[in-house]
């Protein structure tokens, strides 16, 4: 007789595609779901993902059952520290033999598993590697491997290629493979925004808010509004109300910002994506179908494609080719503290606010938010590159390591020696204002740099400019911006100098 397994499941990998589960047999393994305390509490975490994780889990808890499986579930009110505690305890309790388990998302917790697991539970230890992900880690390394430089833009044409997805006769669909150039407007009320669809609440669901309410008081997010699919058929409803409603402007409105809208065109589908109940694959399938059948533009189409396709699949290979050391650098010694307005969003820059506003109550803000507003003003301010990453891997409903890091200590505060960004996204008030209308609402002039009025995006991104000539002289892609600030008058760049290094004082 063939002997038992325990699979671990893991709150992200909520999928019966996903390796391990696909080992498990009906009748004869054990599944494991562990809602444990070490796992929800290492950082801050928004209500609405830990809600979402709980309620996701515990649906799939019954949608394992009606298949057959035996499922251990282990509630968060049974109070499990850890998920080798809850794997423990299900292995005296069965007959498990050994435990198999699909890749966590995160460095630290498959260095535990694989390093020391199998000889603190006694038994063999397997943890698969996750083909959830369109690309392997052994994919990525090939590709990586010899390049000077690794662009997001030629790995995404060969992923283009090998997925023969937008491709006709071998080419790229319509001639050229990034259509970027027109997906870049910004928001002056062109269009009125479908309202989300509501998602049902069961009394699973309640009986998690409820009980997320109780146990984590102090966490960022306002659970009155929760909204969140939990369930894979009710994510696939929520991703076809994108592709039917919202697609076609998608592509436009990617980096507008808007003052009455936190999700504008965007899918809002990253954290079913990233927990298993939406496949990547899939979706990028069914964008392409709506585009032959005329449903959205080809920029729109191929704007979403290389969001998944190609970014998603890049950021996770660079996390897992260069950690552990990716998570010590900080390129541009960023060591200030997070102003206090980052758990309450109380400060008077309108577009920072409702970005951070958002965040909090929603665990959600789109990408440009994400990149040009907040974290803009944290690379502008020089915000301590880990407690950055620790704000923006608390306050999503989407976060985790492999995807949130790179993000953040790459592409936003460019602090990974220039690996995924070749220039950083720094951007002054005009930016914000190209792209969108919270200037309108704000008591700051993006006019003006210095004085009680003056936007401080303006003096700030100066003053980045100014301590960062040696850095940045030598770019070719910053070096006109750095030449420019050399040849203004002297004593006019002090006075900017010093009123951005007044206000980030006050901030303090
Ligand atoms: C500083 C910073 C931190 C970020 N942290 C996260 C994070 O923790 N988790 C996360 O999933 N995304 C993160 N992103 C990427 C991106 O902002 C979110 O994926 C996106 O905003 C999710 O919203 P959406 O589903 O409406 O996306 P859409 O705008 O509709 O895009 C479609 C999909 O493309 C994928 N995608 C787009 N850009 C990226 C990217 N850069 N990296 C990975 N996937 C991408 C996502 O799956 C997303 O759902 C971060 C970006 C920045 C700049
Ligand atoms: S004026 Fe400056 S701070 Fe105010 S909304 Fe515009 S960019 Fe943001």
């Amino acid at each position: 007789m063939n002997e038992s397994k325990l699979i671990l499941v893991l709150g992200d990998q909520l999928s019966l595609n996903q390796p391990a589960l696909k080992q498990a047999e009906p009748g004869r393994d054990i599944i494991v779901l562990a809602e444990v305390a070490e796992e929800a509490t290492y950082v801050r975490h928004n209500r609405h993902k830990i809600a979402l994780l709980f309620a996701a889990m515990r649906h799939f808890r019954v949608e394992l059952e009606t298949l057959g499986y035996d499922v251990y579930y282990t509630a968060i009110d049974q109070g499990v520290a850890s998920l080798e505690e809850a794997v423990r305890k299900v292995l005296v309790q069965t007959a498990a033999t050994e435990v198999v388990v699909c890749e966590p998302g995160e460095y630290r917790l498959v260095h535990q598993m694989r390093s020391a697991w199998s000889s603190s539970l006694g038994v063999p230890v397997t943890v698969l590697e996750d083909d959830r992900f369109l690309a392997s880690h052994d994919d990525f390394e090939l590709w990586a491997r010899g390049k000077k430089q690794l662009r997001m833009e030629f790995f995404y044409r060969k992923m283009r290629e090998r997925y023969q997805l937008l491709m006709d006769d071998g080419q790229p669909a319509g001639g050229k493979w990034n259509y970027d150039a027109d997906n870049r407007s910004g928001w002056r009320n062109q269009r009125e925004i479908p309202a989300r669809p509501d998602v049902p609440v069961d009394d699973i669901t309640s009986a998690v808010i409820a009980e997320v309410n109780q146990r984590f008081p102090n966490n960022p997010g306002d659970l009155s509004q929760f909204r969140l699919a939990v369930t894979r058929s009710e994510a696939e409803r929520q991703f076809d109300w994108f592709v039917t409603y919202a697609l076609a402007d998608f592509g436009t409105y990617q980096d507008a910002l808007v003052e009455e809208s936190p999700w504008v065109f965007h899918g809002l589908i990253s954290m079913y994506i990233n927990c298993g109940l939406l496949d990547p694959l899939a979706v990028c399938q069914r964008v392409e179908i709506a585009w032959r059948e005329g449903d959205c533009s080809l920029s729109a189409a191929e704007g979403f494609i290389r969001q998944v396709l190609g970014w998603r699949e890049y950021i996770r290979g660079i996390y897992w080719l260069l950690m552990p050391e990716y998570k010590t650098r900080n390129t541009l010694s960023a060591t200030r503290p997070l102003p206090d307005f980052f758990w309450d969003a109380n400060t008077d820059m309108r577009c920072l606010s409702r970005a951070i506003e958002q965040s909090l109550d929603h665990g959600y803000a789109h990408h440009i938010q994400r990149l040009m507003v907040i974290g803009n003003f944290a690379l502008l301010a020089g915000l301590d590159v880990m407690e950055v990453c620790d704000w923006y891997l608390g306050v999503y409903v989407d976060a985790y390591e492999w995807v949130e890091l790179p993000n953040t200590l790459g592409m936003a505060l460019y602090g990974d020696n220039a690996v995924i960004a070749s220039k950083p996204y720094a951007a002054s008030g005009k930016y914000i204002q190209k792209q969108g209308n919270h200037c309108q609402q704000c008591r700051y002039k993006p006019s003006k740099t210095t004085g009680p009025d003056a936007c401080p995006y303006n003096s700030l991104y100066w003053r980045f400019i100014d301590r960062h000539l040696d850095n940045f002289g030598s770019n070719p892609r910053m070096g006109l911006i750095a030449a420019n600030w050399r040849k203004r008058d002297p004593e006019e760049r002090a006075v900017i100098v010093q009123w951005a290094d007044k206000m980030i004082e006050e901030w303090a």
